[in-house]
């Protein structure tokens, strides 16, 4: 008789990837390692990388893009320092998964892709897990959104040649805003304070992502 009890064992995946990848390497904010731990990282990815969910590294997401590697979301989301009243943008929706973090612990998330198939899933998936604090938007992130700026916190999934001047211009006074910024072959996640009107800019680790093409980045 198969044991079926190891069919569906995403919730002890989950939890040892929280353990193991997460805890291990130093992220200790409770409410990210809460909304990690709630969110099924699974149903983000295709049924075909369903087992490989809970890996410690990035997985193909379609269209020569890439969900990012889990601690890779714990560390950024833990830097953005999200408190419950935020209006937050986040740039490169992808399958969603890192705006469901967001969304389970800001106010109020933006977030816009570029490509319009991953625009749509991203925003089935967020439906399908009663997420509703969310406007997803098809077009060029790094020109950020006007019309729902100033944002507290901005998240950009994409690495950039450089710090798009619209999404420092969109910050609030205090605001927070993570991403990697670097060559395409290699960043470096910066954080990026808005205090007294001025920009402060500090350097964490480095990091691979996929490029950021728009405007203010890479060309296609
Ligand atoms: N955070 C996502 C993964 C992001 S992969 C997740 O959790 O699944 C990076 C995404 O950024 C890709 O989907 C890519 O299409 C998108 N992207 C690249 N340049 C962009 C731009 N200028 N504006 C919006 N999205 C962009």
């Amino acid at each position: 008789m198969p044991d079926i009890s190891t069919h569906d064992n995403s919730d002890e995946r989950r939890k040892a990837m929280i353990r193991d990848q997460i805890l291990a390497r130093g992220v200790r904010d409770e409410s990210v390692l809460n909304a990690m731990r709630a969110i099924p990282r699974e149903r983000f990815v295709a049924a075909e990388y369903a087992r490989e969910a809970y890996t410690d590294r990035p997985l193909p997401i379609g269209h020569g893009q890439t969900i990012s590697q889990p601690y890779i979301v714990a560390f950024m989301t833990e830097l953005l320092g999200i408190e419950k009243s935020n209006n937050v943008l986040e740039i490169g929706s992808g399958t969603g998964y890192q705006t469901a973090v967001l969304a389970s612990l800001a106010a109020k998330v933006h977030s816009i892709e570029r490509l319009e198939i991953l625009s749509r899933r991203a925003s089935e998936n967020l439906n399908r897990l009663g997420l509703s604090n969310v406007s997803f938007a098809v077009g060029d992130g790094t020109l950020g959104s006007p019309e729902h700026a100033p944002f507290d916190r901005i998240m950009v999934t994409a690495g950039a040649p450089q710090v798009p001047a619209s999404l420092s211009d969109q910050l609030a006074e205090g605001g927070i805003m993570v991403l990697p910024v670097g060559k395409s072959s290699e960043q470096t996640i910066l954080r990026i304070v808005r205090k007294n009107g001025q920009i402060h800019q500090s350097h964490t680790i480095p990091c691979r992502f996929v490029k950021l093409i728009g405007r203010d980045a890479w060309e296609e």
